[in-house]
């Protein structure tokens, strides 16, 4: 049977020869708003409008200072006037700042033509000028009268050319600032933001269909009318667990155990859909119809998988109606491939294999450029465990844990006591899966073993 690792880089491959550079540049486009390009897939590099900052700004509050004034301590400013952001400094009568004047300034605001730095107020005497003797009356202090120039000291010498935000400092207009294939971010928001960029064209999110099969199965909201009968967990546990990609859902609901069914189902979501994530059926009881229906519809690259949970596992391809331009030199089946991932009907190992197998590789198809993809897909932590653990060589196991951090930034990690792959409560219980190693065998107390955190435990 084949390795988790081996299974990995087995779809990796086979997904890049298909979802290659060219094929997003003939991907759907979209214009959307800027808050609702959140969590998709920029498909087009932005360029900045203009530079930032636009002007020389003041990062701080205090005085900028005419340019060849002596900056000693000691020495005097005369202040003509005031710029605050978005009220800037006008000179009247086209004259020019003289040497020893400034203006009063404040973060954010423009440093008028021909000063050169900025003096912090703290440096200069004029909380002592604002307040001359804080312990007299309120009433008979000295008010500064700012509408007048008036001259503050510099209480010690200035840097030249200090606390000035240099116009086109960090972005000059024209700038690439993101480049196609960002997972557009809330930082990224705030770039885009503050360059006025109200729209931004994204990829058309790959549509995903979920089939749900079982006899035995009753959608949420229905009543259960047998003892035989379960709710349809997988469905809505794929859907949370899918929440975050730049994908869209199509549910196709709940099929029963009948090859014919299925079969219709699955010629018409693959139609519809550019990948299709099945859930149950594909073991080896006489009424696991999925393998057989995507082996005569299509074909299967890999069946089974070695890992606990999750062995039946299925990843195939049925052929869509979607061309892929780039490839359409290449036989029909090549040119408009719909990838299939057959889960296990057991909710745990349908998770376990969502998060091991389908969440990279529906990633990996989105077109997020590789750098940018999210740091949880490799994410593995070190952790020393609490308890012993059971564990039979041969296959890689993921057990359900509790993972903390202690102060001095380590982690530990308790794995949870029964570990069958029925129990759905124990799952919810858990932060993390602890992986285990095909060739591990039991694990002691206080080894060292790789925890994968769950990614809606980290915020
Ligand atoms: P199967 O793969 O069809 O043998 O299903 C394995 C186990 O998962 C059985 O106990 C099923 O009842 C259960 N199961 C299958 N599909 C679902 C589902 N959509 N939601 C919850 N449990 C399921
Ligand atoms: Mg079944």
């Amino acid at each position: 049977m084949i390795s988790l690792s081996q299974l990995k880089t087995s779809i990796k491959a086979r997904i890049a020869s298909y979802y290659d550079t060219s094929f997003y540049q003939h991907r759907q486009r979209l214009n959307v708003d800027l808050l609702d390009s959140m969590g998709h897939v920029l498909a087009e590099d932005i360029t900045a409008p203009f530079d930032v900052p636009r002007q020389n700004l003041s990062s701080m509050d205090g005085f900028a200072i005419a340019q060849n004034s002596s900056l000693a301590e000691g020495e005097q400013i005369e202040i003509i006037g005031e710029s605050q952001a978005g009220q800037p400094f006008q000179l009247t009568n086209q004259q020019q700042l003289q040497t020893g004047q400034g203006v009063r300034i404040f973060t954010g605001a423009i440093v008028p033509e021909g000063c050169d730095t900025v003096v912090i107020q703290e440096n200069t005497n004029f909380e002592q000028l604002k307040n001359p003797d804080p312990q007299a009356d309120k009433n008979s202090q000295q008010v500064l009268d700012k509408s007048k120039p008036y001259h503050i000291t510099l209480s010690q010498t200035a840097k030249a050319n200090a606390n000035i935000r240099k116009q086109g400092d960090e972005i000059e207009l024209g700038d690439v600032v993101l480049n196609k294939g960002k997972l557009l971010n809330p930082t990224d928001i705030s770039l885009l933001a503050n360059l006025g960029i109200a729209q931004v064209q994204i990829y058309q999110p790959l549509v995903v269909g979920l089939l749900a099969t079982g006899d035995e199965l009753v959608a949420l909201g229905q009543p259960l009318t047998s003892l035989a009968q379960i709710y349809n967990s997988n469905t809505p546990t794929l859907k949370a667990l899918l929440s975050k990609l730049p994908i869209s859902i199509k549910d196709y609901g709940i099929l029963k155990d009948d090859l014919s069914e299925i079969e219709q189902c699955l010629i018409t979501a693959s139609q519809e859909c550019d990948v299709l994530i099945s859930s149950a059926g594909v073991s080896v009881g006489d009424y696991d119809f999925l393998t057989t229906a995507i082996e005569k519809l299509g074909k299967i690259n890999h069946y089974k998988v070695a890992m606990k949970p999750g062995k039946p596992f299925v990843f195939g391809e049925l052929q869509g109606k979607k061309q892929n331009p780039l490839q359409a030199d290449k036989s029909p089946q090549d040119n408009n491939t719909v990838f299939y991932f057959g889960l296990p009907g057991n909710p745990l190992s349908a998770v376990v294999s969502c998060l091991q197998l389908v969440m990279p590789a529906l990633w990996q198809m989105s077109g997020v450029a590789e750098d940018d993809l999210p740091l949880t897909l490799t994410l593995t932590l070190k952790a020393t465990v609490n308890n012993d653990i059971k564990k039979s060589a041969g296959r890689l196991d993921f057990q359900r844990g509790v993972l903390t951090q202690l102060t001095d930034g380590s982690y530990q990690v308790t794995a949870l006591a029964s570990q069958q792959s029925h129990r759905i409560k124990q799952l919810s219980n858990a932060n993390c899966l602890i992986v285990l190693d095909e060739d591990s065998g039991n694990v002691q107390a206080g080894e060292t073993v790789n925890v994968q955190p769950f990614t809606w435990r980290l915020g």
